[in-house]
Order: structure tokens, then C-alpha cells, then sequence
């Protein structure tokens, strides 16, 4: 593999798509058990949990259902910085078992803002399934339930990731290159 370059960038090759799917085989197969008894809804965070998404609601092969949401920022709320809001979530999650897929924890903030607005409505279980995540950035009290990778506190792109809505469509994980 070699780098890659977006925006006068250079990246190199971080976490290739064999080890990508090789560690979503491993959450899939917890998550179905942790499932047992349940159709659980999966609702991935778009945009950038697709492939994610696709991915592991593939490899967990249980009855299931999936939904997509974006969430919706809103700025000047005070030196909190940023409130989300579910937008489009047209299922009613009452009593269901949840899911909820996103594809980086970096400080938390995306997540507890989704978790606290979709407990509201009362599903039987709610968790989370990131493919990374970042503790050492973590500045909200959030512990996602399935992380593919835990990673230091860098900047990376591709599997969905993107550097200015580009990179998504990588197949493998890249992180900038510092020299
Ligand atoms: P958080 O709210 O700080 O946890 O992170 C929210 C969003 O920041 C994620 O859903 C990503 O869209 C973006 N993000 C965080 N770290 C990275 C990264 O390393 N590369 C690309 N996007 C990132
Ligand atoms: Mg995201």
C-alpha cells in the first residue's frame, strides 16, 4: 500500500480492509450473541458509518433492521460548542434493542448528544458499535459498547472517514503523516 495525498496532505497506510474485516467478524459475533432473543435495529450516522454499517450488519447474520439517520448541528449555543439533533428517524424504537454505528468517537460529543435524545424514546436497550474510537480525546462521560479499534489521538482518513467530504471511498485507513 502506498500513500495517498488529499488537499496537499500526505497519508500513509494505517489499518489495511483485511484487519478491518477480520476485527468486524469478532464485534459481529458478540453482538449477536449480546442479541439473542431481540431484532435489533441497527441505525447508522451518516455519512460516515456507512461502509461500516454495511459491513457489519452483513456479518451480524441474525434476523435485523436497519435505518439511516444524519444528524443535524446547530452552532452559538455557548462555549459548549455544538447540540445534534436526530433528523429523520421515522422508526419507533420503543422497546426495541438498539444500535447505534458510528464510525469514530473522537471527543464523545456526536455520540452522548444521539444517546440522550434516543433514550427519550424509551428503546428496551441502546448501544453503541464505533469501528474507532479515540480516549485520549474523550471529553465527554461516554463508553461505547462494541469499539473496533482504539487509536491515539490522530487524524485519519478512508473507510468513511473523510478529509473534507473526500477519502470516504477508500477501501483501507489512513493517518496523516506528521514530519
Ligand atoms: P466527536 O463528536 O468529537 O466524537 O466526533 C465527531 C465527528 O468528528 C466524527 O463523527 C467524525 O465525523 C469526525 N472525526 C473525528 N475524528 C476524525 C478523524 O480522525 N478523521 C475524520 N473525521 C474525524
Ligand atoms: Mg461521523
Amino acid at each position: 500500500m502506498k500513500e495517498v495525498q488529499y488537499n496537499g496532505l500526505t497519508f500513509e497506510p494505517y489499518i489495511e480492509k483485511e484487519r478491518i474485516a477480520a476485527r468486524i467478524k469478532e464485534l459481529a459475533e458478540v453482538i449477536k450473541q449480546d442479541c439473542k432473543g431481540t431484532i435489533p435495529l441497527f441505525i447508522c450516522v451518516l455519512n460516515g458509518a456507512f461502509p461500516f454499517a454495511s459491513d457489519l450488519v452483513r456479518a451480524v447474520d441474525i434476523d435485523a433492521e436497519i435505518t439511516f439517520i444524519r444528524l443535524k448541528s446547530y452552532e452559538g449555543m455557548g462555549s459548549t460548542g455544538v447540540v445534534k439533533q436526530v433528523l429523520g428517524l421515522a422508526e419507533d424504537i420503543k422497546d426495541r434493542t438498539v444500535i447505534i454505528v458510528e464510525d469514530i468517537v473522537d471527543t464523545g460529543t456526536t455520540i452522548k448528544n444521539l444517546v440522550n435524545d434516543l433514550k427519550k424514546k424509551n428503546p428496551a436497550q441502546l448501544k453503541v458499535a464505533t469501528l474507532l474510537f479515540k480516549p485520549e480525546s474523550l471529553k465527554e462521560d461516554v463508553k461505547p459498547d462494541y469499539v473496533g479499534f482504539s487509536i491515539p489521538t490522530k487524524f485519519i482518513i478512508g473507510y468513511g472517514l473523510d478529509l473534507d467530504g473526500l477519502a470516504r471511498n477508500l477501501e483501507d485507513i489512513y493517518v496523516l503523516k506528521q514530519d
